[in-house]
């Protein structure tokens, strides 16, 4: 068996420790004798499974007490309706800013159902830095303001937040969840995907306060009202069970490492490794501004398209796959989200110092 190093933006590797303990459990989960795929979501072993992803999650947060967790489908793209129907809801109005696609997204899908502005944008650079913003910025009376923290097409990252004073903040995290310590308490609301960091597709974790709670429009569907989910410990119907499983195992799998920090520190080494090569390369070049950088995403492009094309399947064929880019930015892009090893970077920034060298 030979496995490659995947650079996908998402859904993208997993820890090959979970990837083997979970291939381990597969007929016969912790003397359950099942599979997890085949237990009922009101079993007591399934309700251990899910209590401990949840309480695991808690713990390396360091999420506060006046905070829910919630399981939900749908994925990301989901929410960017649920969150105008259950927080659109004193003014009518909200704030986003947009640095990027899925912010944009949101942002059309807001609008549907209030008074929402797009305070600040980097689209006139193709979103290659965060727009500057102050407390003035926002409308006093937006119920709140939405930013995406880490911009997984354009990799771009909030290194600070927005000052957005008394005006709940919301977040969307999928491409930067779980990659270093976060401070909740800044925000009313974040939630992200699993597919880029957490487990496979097919699960989104929101993270809200409680007084944010308890407010939806009357016309909210009861399954994107997020009362509902709190009231029902996750549990009103059917949750993605096998995937919240793999997310317990990803999540001891980074316990098991020294948590967020370590993680943290992990993903700064792997990052400054490939933006110092791109750094001082001749023929790769960064595509984002320093100081907006993500540790997640790392766009580069070479300026000559037939020679993009000519590194991505050479690279491919040298087991590097999934470093083509978006369309929007063009070139590469790879993805080092927290399973990707330190030497999988290592070995790809060897690959394109010895692709350069025979192509100039
Ligand atoms: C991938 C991604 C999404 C979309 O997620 P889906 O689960 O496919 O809806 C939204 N926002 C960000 C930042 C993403 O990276």
């Amino acid at each position: 068996m030979s496995r490659v190093f995947n650079f996908s933006a998402g859904p993208s590797m997993l820890p090959e420790d979970v990837l083997k303990r979970a291939a381990a459990e597969m007929l016969d989960c912790e003397g359950s004798g099942q599979s997890v795929m085949e237990m009922s979501h009101r079993s007591k072993e399934y309700d251990n499974i899910i209590k401990t992803a949840e309480s695991l999650l808690r713990e390396l947060m360091n999420i506060p007490d006046n905070y829910k967790v919630l399981f939900l489908q749908g994925g990301a793209s989901t929410q960017f309706a649920a969150i105008p129907l259950n927080f659109m809801n004193k003014n009518g109005k909200a704030d986003y800013i947009i640095t990027g696609q899925w912010a944009k997204k949101a942002f059309a899908e807001a609008q549907k159902y209030g008074d929402v502005q797009a305070v600040a944008s980097s689209a006139d650079k193709t979103f290659s830095y965060i727009p500057a913003t102050t407390k003035d910025s926002f409308r006093p009376d937006a119920d709140y303001v939405y930013i995406c923290l880490n911009n997984t097409i354009y990799g771009t990252i909030y290194h600070e937040l927005p000052d957005t004073g008394d005006i709940p903040l919301i977040a969307d995290i999928s491409s930067c969840f779980l990659s270093e310590p976060l401070d909740i308490s800044k925000f009313a609301m974040v939630y992200g995907g699993a597919q880029k960091n957490v487990a496979p597709a097919g699960l989104t974790i929101a993270i809200i306060r409680e007084d944010m709670l308890g407010n939806a429009r009357d016309i909210t569907p009861t399954m994107l009202n997020y009362q509902i989910h709190a009231d029902n410990d996750s549990l009103y119907n059917t949750p993605p069970c096998y995937t919240i499983y793999i997310c317990k195992l990803v999540l001891e799998w980074i316990k098991s490492l020294g948590g967020l920090e370590a993680m943290g520190e992990r993903n700064r080494k792997k990052a400054a490794i490939l933006y110092d090569f791109l750094d001082n390369s001749k023929m790769f070049k960064g595509t984002v501004v320093p100081e907006d950088r993500s540790l997640m995403n790392v766009p580069f492009v070479t300026g000559d398209d037939e020679l993009n094309a000519k590194f991505v399947k050479e690279a491919t064929a040298a087991g590097f796959v999934n470093l083509k880019g978006h369309r929007s930015v063009g070139g590469m892009r790879a993805s080092i989200y927290n399973a990707m090893p330190i030497e999988g970077v290592e070995k790809l920034v060897q690959f394109m110092a010895d692709f350069e060298k025979a192509n100039s």
